[in-house]
């Protein structure tokens, strides 16, 4: 049988989708919130930071053509003339043969152009012995080497990682504007599919789908509703899909193949979806349908657990990431070493699930085993996708492939 509707490659069916979605409002938000979430506007610094010159260094605030020639066994003798402590502020002056004792992150006293660390130097609370030799400049902190007055500090569309967020801080802000989160519904179709904890019978599946994507969606600091199963016939598919569609995005699970009992596409239709792709080249994952009502997104994903999966790393993560606002949304694609051989038909891209390691500065990636698209161990264990190009056959052990990262927090 032909499959009717529209074919189309991986990178087709992003750019579909990432043309067709305009990023979600702001909203303003406490900072301890803010973890991962993608900022709605430039953040430009009003403000120097550090807004002083001060010490890197516990030692002596000196100037430094006053240490010319010091050594242990030939230290500089400099009057001491004060100290201060971080926090304080001290209005005397370093004059020629005088210092002061500093802490780390005092402001530096007027005369003074570097800092003698503790370590070289030695004081009985009116002199101060010093026992090397320092440059101008040395254990200083300018004003304004981490921001300067006018800097964009965060650029809109970054996602917020706690050194963002600790730099907002800095800049005087409790709280931050940021993208809203999409709303995602999660729906699993099928008649054998049975949820947690409900008695099962022989011919039914545990519905594990429902539960992947909503950890993923989750991942991307999205909020995930899961609906329901719909069973399969029409009816009960338009009803959730329409009950769903106060959300931003949905996605639901099977139901999109060429099954006599597949009715997603149907319902689609008479809900007034605009449907923009119907199949994609890629194994797994070539049911795979994505339309648009509104400015709701609808994702038509396979049944099988592994193309759930994939399908929704390639395509529904970079949408939820558009919906965000977010100006990075690819995965890391790296080159690695192969290190066993991998046969394929010509028919289409093969995402096939592998496990990375780094050796000498090299990735290496083998596979997980075997790769049917029902086996979800081999995704749990996998940290990469190897990507091999449709027309490709065969690539031998030891060949480079490229390899997109996909768990990879953690490098074994
Ligand atoms: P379908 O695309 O509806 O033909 O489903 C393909 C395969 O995926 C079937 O073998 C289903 O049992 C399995 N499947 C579908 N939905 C789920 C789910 N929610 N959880 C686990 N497996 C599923
Ligand atoms: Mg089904």
């Amino acid at each position: 049988m032909d499959r009717n509707g529209l074919t189309v490659s991986v990178k087709e069916a992003r750019k579909i989708i990432l043309s067709s979605i305009t990023p979600l409002e702001p909203e303003e938000i406490s900072i301890l919130d803010a973890q991962n979430r993608i900022l709605y506007s430039d953040i430009k610094s009003e403000i120097m930071i550090p807004p002083l010159d001060n010490s890197a260094m516990d030692g002596y605030a000196v100037m430094a053509e006053d240490t010319k020639g010091a050594s242990e066994k030939n230290p500089r003798i400099l009057k001491l003339c004060g100290e201060i402590q971080a926090g304080n502020f001290s209005k005397s002056k370093i004059s020629k043969g005088t210092c002061m004792r500093i802490m780390t992150g005092a402001p530096l006293p007027e005369g003074a152009d570097a800092v003698v660390p503790f370590e070289d130097s030695e004081d009985d609370n009116s002199a101060t012995k010093i026992f090397t030799e320092i440059n101008k400049n040395d254990n200083i902190r300018f004003a304004g080497e981490d921001i300067r007055k006018g800097d964009i500090a965060l650029k809109k569309g970054d996602i917020l990682n706690p050194a963002d967020i600790g730099l907002i801080a800095s800049l005087n802000n409790s709280r931050v504007k940021v993208y809203k989160r999409p709303e995602v519904a999660i729906i699993s179709t099928g008649n054998e599919i049975v949820d947690i904890n409900a008695e099962i019978i022989p011919g039914q599946i545990r519905n594990s789908n429902s539960y992947t994507l909503y950890s993923e969606v989750k991942k991307y600091n999205a909020i995930p509703h899961i609906i329901g199963i719909a069973r399969d016939n029409i009816e009960e598919t338009i009803n959730i899909l329409k009950k769903s569609l106060e959300y931003d995005i949905v996605i639901s699970t099977g139901g999109v193949s060429m099954g006599k009992y597949d009715f997603v596409k149907e319902a689609y239709l008479n809900l007034d979806v605009d449907i923009k792709f119907e199949w994609v080249r890629v194994k797994p994952g070539r049911p795979c349908m994505f339309g648009q009502k509104g400015n709701k997104l609808l994702f038509g994903l396979p049944g099988n657990p592994v193309s759930t999966l994939t399908s929704f790393i390639q395509f529904v993560r970079p949408a939820i990431l558009k919906l965000m606002g977010a100006n990075k949304i690819n995965k890391p694609v790296v080159e690695a070493i192969l290190e066993e051989d991998i046969k394929k038909k010509p028919d289409r891209l093969h995402l096939i699930r592998g496990i990375f390691t780094i050796r000498n500065n090299n990735f290496y990636v083998a596979t997980t085993g075997p790769q049917g698209s029902g086996i979800l161990r081999s995704m749990s264990n996998a940290n990469c996708l190897i990507i091999i190009p449709q027309n490709i056959t065969k690539v031998t052990a030891g060949e480079k492939v490229n390899i997109q990262l996909i768990n990879h927090d953690e490098i074994p």
